[in-house]
Order: structure tokens, then C-alpha cells, then sequence
């Protein structure tokens, strides 16, 4: 098989690069269509966590020995990758989490200071749990109340709805870049600029961004922006959280620990300069510094040429399953990555996930940690593909082919 993009670069030149791809699944080539959940890595990607253990491994920030300022270098080194991947002003804007996760329940945290009883956090009914439950919790504590901004049966956004929830209680509106759960990409700059003009911050979930479109959180004006580097080829257990300097310089820290101090006495502590201040204990680096290769992978490759390609797998991915009997996609508005969520009428989507695995194919079904959207679509769950930059045409018709043959088994 070789596929070649309309944007110059092979596609069977990447997939080269991942070596799990070339392994079968229940004795047929694995087509791995579980990218939303998490992408493959690339062998750049791991080579440099083995450089590293090999190389340099030592705490960083510690110590005056070589290796600790070899490890530091490249440790900061990726920070200041990230803060160009996102055209962030300052490098020290970038802060290291575990991931979104992480990230949000960071802001979630400091940001409480800011919210006093009565005041109302506005969030959306694409959210994942993770940009729901650490809002649900503040609310909670700060005797506040949680807003959601109501979407169509396309799964966009109502921003009729949105712009009358605002108001000068909102402190914080926090929404997804992509859902993970349709592949709905949200009017993040036009939905930041709604509530900035009502005084309100702005946290984005890009967990489900990055590894697809080019990211400018100057030019969309976000206050916060929250990823994971094992959905964009890197390693897990890793993340970040840009914030604006003068919001991360005004917030608390979110723990207290090694690291994120300047001094310490029994009776007081003074905080380190940012980005420290957050970055509390050991750190993951050897999942930081190999992140760098996975961002460099992406560059080489090229931002513009990954959207233009997936734009493609999502137009032929449309058209093809339109020609499955019965098969119902959700998340059908203009603005969409390439991920196909779907139900087959009658069938149950766990049921059509496990055969369909039968057949090497890996897809997710459930709820996708979005109860509350399965909720307003009224169904259990869904079973979602969602593509990566080293998925083909190819591979499509290999799912089609393959739901047109469980289907009849199971009715
Ligand atoms: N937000 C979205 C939209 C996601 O898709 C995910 C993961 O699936 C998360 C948040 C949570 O990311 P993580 O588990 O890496 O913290």
C-alpha cells in the first residue's frame, strides 16, 4: 500500500515510523482507529526517552554536576518548543502538568480565590468529564453556580444561548477546542471574545487540538490552555497548561512542595518565579524532554499539511459510512476533525466495538467520559473512529467493509 497526500508527504513513509502499526491484532494488520483516546508514538518519540535514560539522566534544577544541567537544558529546551508550538509570548507562560486533567483541576483549584458565592462558571454540553467535575467541585466549595451552554442536534454550540448566560457574574467560561466525543471544533476565539467583554477568564480543553490544528493562544486570546502530549505522539503522563502571565502571576500555586519556592522557614514560605511556582516536586522528564521529539516530529511533517490531509480522511470517511444501512453519525457540523462517532440502528455500540476488534479494527465505544452530551443525543453511547495522520483511505474502506459484515451477524 502506498498512499501519497495531496500535501507531498507519504503517508507510508510515516506509518514507518511507528512501529506498533505493523503489528496484527487477533491475526489481521491492526488499524488503529482509537487516536482520540491516545495516538501512537513515533520512534523519535521513544529513541529520546532512551537517550535520555541513556545520556543524562539526573534530576533538573538541582543540581551544579553536568548531567543535571544537561538534563535542565533539555528540559527547558521543550518549554520553550511548546511556548512556539503555541505561540505563547513567554516560555515561563508554559507550565507542566500530568495533562489536561491536571491542568484544569490546577486552574480549577487557584482559580476559586477569584470566585466568591453567587458568582457563576459557565462551561458546554460538549464537555468531557474532566472540564466538568474539577467546575462541579469549585461550584461546590465556593457556593457558586455551574452554567452549560446548550448546543443543536449537529452538536454546535447555540451562541445565542451562550451570550445570555454571560453576564458580569460569570468569572470563568470554560469549553473544548474539539469535542472529543463528535469532533465538533467550537468558534474559540469568537466564544473567548463573548466573555472577555462580560470580564470573565477563559479556560480551553485543547486536549483533542493539538495533535490536529495549528494552535495561536495569543491570537485566540485564551486566559488558559490545557493539553496532553500523548493525544499529539508523545509520551503519557505528560501535559501542559499555558496561562497568561499576569493570571498565573495573581493566582496561588495549586501544591506546595520542592521546586515551587523561593524560601522557607518554619513560620513562612515565599513562592518561586513562574513557571516554578506550579511546578511542585520531581518532575516527569524524561516524558518533557521526549515531547520535544514528537513536536518536532509534527513540524516536519508540517501543522498546515496534518489539517489538510485529516480534512480529507474526514471527507472520504463521511461519504463512505453514509453508505452503511442504518448507521447514524453524530457531530455533524461544518466545522469538524476527522473523527466519526456513530451508532448502527438497533445494535448496541459495545457490541459492534467488540466485533469489529475481532477484525484487527480498534475503535471506542461508550460514553466517551461525556455523559451529559450522551444524555442530550439520548443515547448509551456511541462508537467513535477517530483518525491520526498516519490513518488512510484505505483503512476506511477496511472499516466500512468490516461494519458491513458485523451488522448482519448481529441482528
Ligand atoms: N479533555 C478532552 C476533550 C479529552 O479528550 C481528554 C481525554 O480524552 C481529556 C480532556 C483528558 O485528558 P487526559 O486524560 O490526558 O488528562
Amino acid at each position: 500500500m502506498t498512499e501519497k497526500t495531496s500535501t507531498g508527504f507519504s503517508v507510508t513513509e510515516i506509518r514507518k515510523q511507528f512501529p506498533v502499526l505493523e503489528r496484527e491484532v487477533n491475526g489481521r494488520p491492526l488499524v488503529y482507529m482509537d487516536n482520540g483516546a491516545t495516538t501512537h508514538k513515533p520512534k523519535a518519540m521513544t529513541d529520546a526517552i532512551t537517550a535520555y535514560y541513556e545520556t543524562i539522566n539526573s534530576n533538573v534544577h538541582r543540581g551544579v554536576h553536568h548531567l543535571s544541567q544537561l538534563a535542565t537544558d533539555a528540559f527547558e529546551l521543550t518549554r520553550e518548543k511548546l511556548r512556539a508550538h503555541l505561540n505563547a509570548e513567554h516560555s515561563y507562560e508554559v507550565i507542566f502538568t500530568k495533562g489536561t486533567t491536571d491542568s484544569i483541576n490546577t486552574i480549577a483549584s487557584s482559580f476559586a480565590d477569584f470566585v466568591n458565592e453567587g458568582d457563576e462558571i459557565i462551561i458546554s454540553t460538549l464537555e468531557h468529564h474532566s472540564n466538568i467535575v474539577p467546575w462541579q467541585m469549585m461550584c461546590a466549595r465556593k457556593k457558586a453556580t455551574l452554567k452549560v451552554i446548550p448546543m443543536d442536534d449537529r452538536g454546535v454550540l447555540d451562541l445565542e444561548a451562550y451570550a445570555s448566560l454571560l453576564s458580569p457574574k460569570t468569572k470563568l467560561v470554560a469549553f473544548n477546542h474539539i469535542s472529543n466525543a463528535l469532533g465538533i471544533i467550537n468558534p474559540v476565539k469568537e466564544m473567548t471574545k463573548m466573555a472577555h467583554e462580560v470580564g470573565a477568564a477563559v479556560l480551553v480543553d485543547g486536549a483533542q487540538s493539538m495533535p490536529h490544528l495549528k494552535v495561536d493562544v495569543r491570537d485566540l486570546d485564551v486566559d488558559f490552555y490545557a493539553i496532553s502530549a500523548h493525544k499529539m505522539y508523545g509520551p503519557t503522563g505528560i501535559g501542559a497548561l499555558y496561562g497568561k502571565e499576569e493570571w498565573l502571576n495573581k493566582l496561588p500555586p495549586y501544591q506546595g512542595g520542592g521546586e515551587m519556592i523561593a524560601t522557607v522557614t518554619f513560620e513562612e514560605t515565599t513562592y518561586a518565579d513562574l513557571p516554578h511556582k506550579f511546578e511542585a516536586g520531581t518532575p516527569h522528564i524524561e516524558g518533557v524532554i521526549a515531547w520535544a521529539a514528537s513536536i518536532d516530529w509534527m513540524n516536519e511533517i508540517g501543522l498546515e499539511n496534518i489539517t489538510t490531509y485529516e480534512a480529507e480522511l474526514l471527507a472520504y470517511g463521511t461519504e463512505a459510512l453514509s453508505s452503511v444501512e442504518g448507521l447514524q453519525l453524530y457531530g455533524t457540523g461544518p466545522e469538524k476533525s476527522a473523527l466519526f462517532s456513530f451508532n448502527i440502528e438497533g445494535l448496541h455500540p459495545y457490541d459492534v466495538g467488540t466485533l469489529l476488534d475481532q477484525l484487527g479494527i480498534a475503535v471506542r465505544t461508550g460514553h466517551h467520559c461525556t455523559q451529559p452530551l450522551m444524555n442530550r443525543l439520548d443515547v448509551p453511547g456511541t462508537i467513535r473512529a477517530s483518525l491520526a495522520v498516519y490513518n488512510t483511505k484505505d483503512e476506511i474502506d477496511q472499516l466500512v467493509a468490516a461494519l458491513n459484515r458485523v451488522i448482519p451477524m448481529l441482528r
